[in-house]
């Protein structure tokens, strides 16, 4: 079994690196990309954070690779890892403890449990995400593996409830216009509204809004800076805070067919993915739910899977127009039609990450 893992993974990398040269003469994820953002009007230049982890790839305990401490500070930032107790900073040892810290990461994500940076968890580390701790959410289930906030906080409005969204008025994004962004959140929000008995409302009141949303750059305040470029891409509060926040460096896209960057983010998938944590739902372990914590560039991920639907629901109750019955059938319709629960399948998603940094 283990060998046929190893060739397995060999045959993929090798197909991996085959396909990059002649399909992407170019770097597909340069090394800094040009960025013209809407609050300074000037162009800037940003690092694709994290594709330098992929230089780990096959590490495992016992390696020493100089900058493994830099992937151990990932560990902890996502809430993977404890700070050592003995020395000030990270070492770049490959220890019991950072093993202990992959397996943990690992199972979080749903991937192969090995306890070694073999090709799916670098696919998964150098991937694009979002950035709300895993351990801020606790609940996994066994038979669902969907989280909560710790201390399961929920919006408490009354029933029928309705919730008040409110765009920045001065944090806002050139690339894509406000009507655009306004009818992404509107679709997004309606995805949560169908399933639960809570309706939302734009307001524009942005101070008095329940849940205010704006794009900002680097250090904005609530000690979560951004990070340019994929890395973070947006981040939001728990109930009943309200505070959405995306990331103002990223190429963010409403249409892949006119956004051509390879490093393009679709704002709806993450608008529909952080809605959930205003909501109080935490990240889940399922690859398809919209609440995994990460999303690759160029994917759209904006319909609520089975998971996202019974963890919003454990909250809230379901709305009564809501049918689980044909979800489930919606969803095993579409599994069939694309082949999404073959291993082919699931190993060429975690792939398409990794392939991507290392052609950069
Ligand atoms: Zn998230
Ligand atoms: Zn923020």
């Amino acid at each position: 079994m283990f060998l046929f893992f190893s060739y397995s993974n060999f045959f993929f990398l090798c197909m991996a690196l085959f396909l990059c040269h002649p399909c992407f003469p170019a770097r597909i994820v340069p090394e800094s990309v040009t960025v013209i953002t809407s609050e300074s009007q000037k162009t800037q230049r940003h690092n694709a954070t994290w594709h330098e982890f992929s230089k780990f790839l096959h590490a495992e305990r016992g390696s020493h690779v100089s900058g493994m401490s830099e992937l151990k500070k990932y560990f902890h930032r996502f809430g993977y890892l404890s700070l050592p107790e003995t020395t000030p900073n990270f070492t770049d040892t490959f220890d019991s403890q950072f093993e202990s810290a992959v397996v943990r990461y690992q199972k979080r994500l749903g991937l192969q449990v090995t306890g070694k940076l073999d090709t799916e968890t670098i696919s998964a580390i150098v991937a694009p995400r979002c950035g709300v701790s895993d351990a801020a959410t606790q609940g996994i289930h066994a038979t669902r593996r969907y989280a909560y906030f710790n201390g399961k906080p929920r919006w408490t409005r009354g029933t029928p409830m309705t919730l008040t969204y409110a765009f920045s008025p001065t944090n806002m994004i050139d690339q894509v216009s406000v009507p655009e962004i306004r009818a992404v959140f509107e679709r997004a929000f309606a995805r949560w509204a169908s399933v639960i008995p809570v309706s939302f409302r734009e307001t524009p009141e942005y101070d008095r809004a329940d849940i205010t949303i704006g794009f900002y750059l680097g250090d904005h305040g609530d000690g979560e800076p951004f990070d340019g470029v994929l890395g973070v891409l947006a981040h939001a509060f728990s109930p009943q805070n309200g505070r959405f926040h995306l990331d103002a460096a990223e190429t963010w896209s409403v249409d892949f067919k006119s956004e051509q960057s390879r490093v393009a983010v679709d704002l709806e998938s993450v608008a529909t993915h952080e809605i959930g944590h205003v909501l109080g739902l935490g990240h889940s372990s399922v690859k398809e739910a919209v609440m995994y914590p990460s999303l690759s560039p160029r994917r759209k991920k904006v319909d609520l899977k089975i998971d996202d639907v019974a963890g919003v629901q454990s909250l809230y109750g379901s709305n009564p127009n809501f049918s689980f019955s044909s979800l489930l059938q919606s969803q095993n319709s579409l599994n069939a039609a694309f082949g999404l629960e073959t291993g082919f399948f699931k190993r060429t998603i975690s792939l398409t990450v990794l392939i991507l940094f290392l052609c950069a």
